[in-house]
């Protein structure tokens, strides 16, 4: 004998229902079968809706009777001939007038008890097996269908009813005993109390009924098809990269359902296990992969976790009160409480120092719990001895299973390291005395997000996911934009990172797209993207909540900083080619250096300085190692540098800053080039990095240009600078006098710093710098007489953007 059970999600339709046939059809060749079916996908939940729509006095109810009507038919007109659906028919007809009697009756009442609403629900079975049947008729297979009512009896909790083994195992040996059929049809989800009132399992209950029938007949397997191949690592529909799970322990299936994996309905492995029958988690619509085999025993293999659950709208209750301390009692009439009020236990934990009992339950049963435990403690509360109990929502319990747990240490120290992070908080642990699960209570809100982190963690290959929001769409930005789309197949070839740009903001349009914006296309879409404001952006990305989030400043936006610290805080990296927030206040400075350090998120800079040399980071380093800075000597502005090499008098001082503003290498506004702003900017973001606590006012800064030409606009700017054009001239003939040459010098020096624009002799070093170079000298305590020298390009968007590339690739790493 083998039980063979099609879920709602099996059969969603006529087409869908062929499939289950088929399946039947084969498995009857060598064996008898009983085939437990739920209801067509959708029914159930039309059903409550009816029975609640005539609650409210609200008429719509009789339009969806008929819908729930047209679909039934309509099913029975695509799989049987017409001369075959006349008593059928009937049978609808009649089934849905009962229906319809039922819900005038509650319409007129207004009263809808848990009792009719189970006598409702059970319609949506009765239906579709009486269609299955009637299909098998048609195809001359001979079968019985059987009201499973007849068969299992429960107690008269409806909605959740609690079998009565004793009873309904007699029933079922004898019922089938006495029946020839090869195959059985029998509604799941539904049974009936002693007085014969219809109840029901709970949702998802097909499976249950199947596995009663199984542990009754003592049945050579439980077949469950369903429209997933089988237990994955976690909810195909929360993660992408699961894995199916071939074989897996009853108890191990046991806990990831209980802990939410919905494939199998939580208390199903129970009668079964018992027996020692196979449970085999089948795909409808995938009949040859192999599924999810559920047996005693696994065979042993390397994978310590199993799998990953998460169970959402739970309520944590919290008792607390000095009061319960070293009284024995406390936690039994806590539990007697609950369950005097039929609440269901889903996980517990006490303080060592028993000063507090938290428990989860549904959310659903929040109020009422307090209700009935407040109750029980009416005396203690009333004297202070404990708090009323204490209700918070929109939690979740997410749990990590594997029999192979208890012989690894350190699962839970990885789980709760990760979780943490990623900024997500966790409320209450607890962890299973057989060791075969750990839970952790969440807030709701970081549910998808803990599940896919840790199913990374656990089980991905090492390959990470990234989500990129890039704010700035300028030259760099675009470059890197190009850069992050020609990189990414080697990225997860190579460093097993899936770099994905989910967010974009140019000036005030912005796009997300949590799959992955089509960079390609990037700047089409920002056309025609929705304007809204930085902080709106920031709450996206907060409420997104997506694991392993950077934010990359390439604006030079004073409005833009201040978005930082709330995003380190929630564990979300910045990556910024934006100055302006480590050249701001030391203060600020130093608040983003301590919540990226307390909150475990990367705060990098790198291009700040030389773009994408590096420079910063080999300063880090060399601090890292022990290593002291006692000098720096710096030609850190490739715009200053290009502009005193390109220029020679021969033409006019303004169009070389104009040919390298339009060659991409000064900042948005030249002027923060050329007042030598830039440079002290850099030179004091070195320096702090080096250890010091300097200011912007410290930084002593002797300008070159003319007081004139710093004021107005861009333009104006450019003017003045043409009607000074003697002046700029002197400064170079000066120079090339005394054979020297003109270099803009930022030097720090035993805690001081300045910039100014300096003649060097042919001999200096940094007179072969060229174009847009820039040139870094550290000496240290390690490099005391000659200097470490970092030297390069220092300017222009294809190697800031590359900089940038590289501190997201270091972001992503940490
Ligand atoms: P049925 O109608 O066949 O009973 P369900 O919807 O009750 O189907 O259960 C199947 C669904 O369970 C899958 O579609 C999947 O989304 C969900 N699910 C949740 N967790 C898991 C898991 N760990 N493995 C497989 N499926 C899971
Ligand atoms: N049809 C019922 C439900 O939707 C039972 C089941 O699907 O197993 O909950
Ligand atoms: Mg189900």
């Amino acid at each position: 004998m083998k039980v063979l059970k099609f879920g709602g999600s099996s059969v969603g339709s006529a087409e869908n229902i062929e499939k289950v046939v088929e399946i039947v059809k084969s498995a009857t060749e060598k064996n008898s079968c009983a085939v437990v079916l739920s209801a067509m996908r959708g029914t159930t939940d039309a059903l409550i809706e009816t029975g609640k729509l005539a609650e409210s006095g609200n008429k719509s109810f009789r339009g969806k009777i008929k819908q729930i009507k047209a679909k039934h038919s309509e099913a029975l007109h695509a799989l049987v001939p017409i001369s075959a659906q006349s008593a059928l028919l009937d049978f609808i007809e009649i089934r849905i007038g009962e229906l319809e009697k039922i819900c005038e009756g509650i319409f007129l009442l207004r009263e809808l008890s848990p009792r009719t609403l189970d006598r409702i629900v059970g319609y949506g079975e009765i239906l579709l097996t009486a269609i299955l049947a009637a299909k098998f008729d048609s195809l001359g297979i001979k079968n019985v269908w059987k009201d499973s009512r007849e068969l299992i009896v429960t107690d008269s909790n409806f909605g959740f009813a609690t079998v009565n083994f004793k009873k309904t195992n007699a029933q079922i040996k004898e019922f089938f005993k006495t029946s020839s059929s090869k195959l059985h049809i029998l509604p799941g989800f539904i049974a009936s109390d002693a007085d014969g009132a219809t109840t029901t399992l709970g949702r998802g209950g097909s499976d249950y009924t199947a596995a009663i029938l199984a542990a009754a007949l003592d049945a050579k397997v439980l077949e469950i098809w369903t429209d997933v191949s089988g237990m994955m690592t976690a909810d195909p529909r929360f993660v992408r990269n699961v894995r199916g799970i071939p074989r897996i322990s009853y108890r191990e299936a046991m806990e990831l359902s209980h802990f939410g994996a919905k494939v199998i309905h939580p208390p199903t492995i129970h009668p079964v296990m018992a027996k020692g029958i196979p449970v085999w988690v089948k795909n409808t619509f995938a009949p040859n992969d192999f599924g999810t085999l559920i047996e005693a025993e696994t065979s042993p293999e390397k994978e310590i976790i199993r799998g990953i659950s998460s169970i959402d709208k739970i309520s944590v209750l919290s008792l607390e009160g000095s009061g319960m301390v070293g009284i024995p009692g406390f936690s039994k009439r806590l539990f007697d409480a609950l369950s005097r009020a039929s609440i269901n236990v889903i996980l517990i934990t006490q303080s060592s120092s028993e000063h507090s009992i938290c428990v989860a339950i549904e959310e659903k049963l929040g109020k009422l719990a307090k209700e009935s435990v407040d109750k029980e403690f009416e005396y203690e509360i009333a004297i202070g001895k404990i708090e009323p109990l204490r209700v918070e929502n929109e939690f979740s319990i997410l749990a990590l299973v594997g029999d192979n747990m208890k012989a690894h240490t350190g699962v839970s120290g990885k789980m709760f390291a990760t979780l943490g992070a990623q900024g997500i908080n966790i409320h209450a642990i607890a962890q299973g005395s057989s060791e075969r699960n750990i839970s952790a209570i969440i807030s709701s809100k970081d549910v998808r997000k803990a599940v896919n982190t840790l199913h990374e963690e656990f089980f991905s290959d090492g390959n990470k996911q990234i989500n990129i929001y890039i704010v700035g769409v300028g030259t760099v930005g675009k470059k890197l934009i190009e850069q992050i789309r020609l990189q990414s197949e080697f990225l997860r070839a190579n460093m097993r990172l899936n770099v994905r740009v989910v967010g974009l903001a140019k000036s005030r349009n912005k796009i997300f797209d949590e799959a992955g914006i089509e960079l390609a296309n990037a700047e089409i879409l920002l056309k025609s993207a929705p304007a809204w404001g930085i902080e709106e952006f920031v709450d996206l990305i907060l409420e997104k909540n997506l694991r392993n989030s950077i934010f990359v400043d390439v604006t030079a936006s004073e409005e833009v900083i201040h978005v930082y610290p709330k995003l380190l805080q929630k564990s979300v990296s910045i990556v910024a080619c934006n100055k302006v927030a480590a050249s701001s206040d030391y203060e600020n400075y130093q608040r983003l250096k301590d919540l990226s350090r307390e909150f475990g998120t990367a705060f990098l800079f790198e291009t700040n300085v030389g773009a994408g040399l590096p420079i910063i980071n080999t300063l880090n380093d060399l601090m890292r190692s022990g290593d002291k800075i006692r000098r720096i000597e710096a030609v850190l502005s490739g715009t200053l540098n290009f502009v005193f090499n390109n220029y020679d008098g021969s033409r006019s001082f303004a169009s070389v800053v104009r040919q390298s503003q339009d060659e991409g290498y000064t900042e948005p506004d030249p002027r923060l080039d050329l007042s030598g702003i830039d440079v002290a900017r850099k030179i004091l973001i070195l320096a702090r990095e080096a250890g010091f606590k300097l200011e912007m006012a410290d930084i002593e800064n002797k300008g070159f240009m003319p007081e004139s030409c710093l004021h107005g606009s861009v333009e104006d700017f450019y003017a003045e600078m043409e009607k000074r054009e003697n002046y700029f001239c002197d400064l170079f003939e000066t120079a090339r006098r005394d054979n020297f040459l003109l270099k803009y010098i930022a030097s720090f020096d035993n805690g001081k710093a300045s910039v100014s624009l300096q003649s060097i002799s042919k001999e200096h070093n940094f007179a072969n710098l060229s174009g847009k170079d820039n040139a870094v000298l550290f000496y240290t305590n390690r490099y005391a007489d000659l200097p470490l020298v970092v030297k390069g390009a220092g300017a222009g968007a294809d190697v800031t953007a590359a900089g940038v590339f590289a501190d997201i690739i270091r972001a992503a790493k940490i």
